[in-house]
């Protein structure tokens, strides 16, 4: 009889998973110029706080195929790949860009460089393996010290890590995975990652083997949750992280990007970006469990198609500044001081009930969207 129930939640978990995916994949538009692909989508020097001290960073987002798993439903982060236009970048074309990266300061001039392909650096469909190599010879042959990617668990093999050691020497190498929610219905539903807890859980243990660093990365307030259910869930999933050896998590306030299905949520007044004073909450419960850093903030303004966490028009720029702050001096106190007369109407969100399990709201959000769609 279990396994009966089981098999039941199984199978309706897949066919909503494929719904969401359906609609996902087909909403996503490519934001790159057709043909760009000598340059990068975007360069930025930023400073990245790890350890209690300070790297001067650049931030390189390659101008890529982007990622092959695109079907989460709150990531605009294909959208800024050449999605769905099968172009073939060759490895020459990688390197171009990287070089392009540095026609103003040299390599040599930073201690740390993200390198982006909007997706999977472990992914060969992705990035070609020479591009790969070429980027970890020259960062191995610079002052740099180290080299920041991102990827799902699941593209990242042994072999791929003797590659890295091979060609990488002695730098250090992060590798930001993105968990998102340590609880599967959260993660499998409503984020629709096609990350598992397995496949993270052996990443991190082959990564810590290399003496490579991970970083675990969750998403606060994926789309169908509410305010309360968003703190519970980055608890839950700061907790478990730090249980199987994280010293160090990154939470990314979800924000709502067009051409994505949290966009599609929001547009019926189905879902809102999680408020800063949620980010207050969580660091106040968690901040002895782990060091939290807080990604995605929407600092300089310059994103004006996104709905970023937001508090009211007062106290906004405040709790910015102040998270910005958290992230480099880890002081709850400044944290905690903070208030606003909008944050009783956040107190009032974290009341609101909702009596329907995830997978009803997400069926329901999909009967609603299908029968719009077959009306248009
Ligand atoms: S969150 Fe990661 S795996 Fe999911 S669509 Fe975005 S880039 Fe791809």
């Amino acid at each position: 009889m279990v396994s009966m129930l089981n098999q039941s939640a199984y199978q309706n978990t897949t066919r909503l998973r494929q719904r969401l995916s359906r609609i996902t994949l087909s909403i996503r538009r490519s934001q790159l110029d057709m043909g760009v692909v000598d340059k990068p989508f975007s360069v930025n020097d930023y400073d990245f706080y790890e350890g209690g001290r300070i790297y001067r960073r650049k931030k390189i987002i390659l101008a890529a195929p982007g990622c092959t798993a695109a079907t989460c439903t709150m990531c605009p982060i294909p959208n800024e790949a050449f999605y769905g236009l099968r172009l073939k970048l060759t490895a020459e074309d990688f390197l171009q860009q990287f070089n392009a990266a540095f026609s103003s300061d040299p390599l040599d001039s930073y201690q740390l460089i993200s390198v982006y392909n909007s997706g999977n650096w472990f992914a060969s469909k992705e990035i070609p393996s020479l591009a790969r190599q070429h980027i970890y010879q020259a960062i191995a042959g610079s002052h740099c010290e180290g080299l920041m990617v991102e990827s799902l668990p699941q593209f990242i093999t042994p072999q791929l890590m003797e590659e890295a050691r091979t060609h990488l020497g002695n730098k250090r190498l992060i590798v930001a995975i993105g968990l998102q929610s340590a609880n599967d219905t959260v993660r499998n539903v409503c984020v629709n990652t096609t990350c598992t807890r397995e496949q993270f859980e052996r990443a991190s243990h082959l990564l810590w083997e290399y003496g490579y660093t991970a970083r675990a990365y969750l998403m606060v307030k994926p789309p169908f949750l509410t305010e309360q259910e968003a703190v519970d869930d980055t608890v839950a999933s700061i907790r478990y992280v730090a249980e199987l050896g994280y010293e160090d998590v990154s939470i990314c306030p979800t924000r709502i990007a067009p051409y994505t299905l949290a966009a599609e949520l929001a547009r019926r007044n189905l879902f809102t970006a999680p408020s800063l004073w949620t980010i207050v909450d969580i660091l106040t419960i968690a901040h002895t469990i782990c060091n939290i850093r807080v990604t995605c903030l929407d600092l300089d303004g310059k994103d004006g198609d996104t709905l970023y966490p937001r508090t009211c028009p007062s106290c906004t720029h405040t709790l910015l500044t102040a998270l910005q702050a958290y992230n480099v001096h880890h002081d709850l106190l400044t944290i905690a001081a903070l208030d606003c007369s909008c944050r009783d109407e956040q107190r009032a969100e974290m009341k609101r009930q909702e009596k329907r399990s995830l997978p009803d709201r997400v069926s329901d959000f999909l009967e609603q969207y299908n029968a719009e769609m077959s009306v248009e």
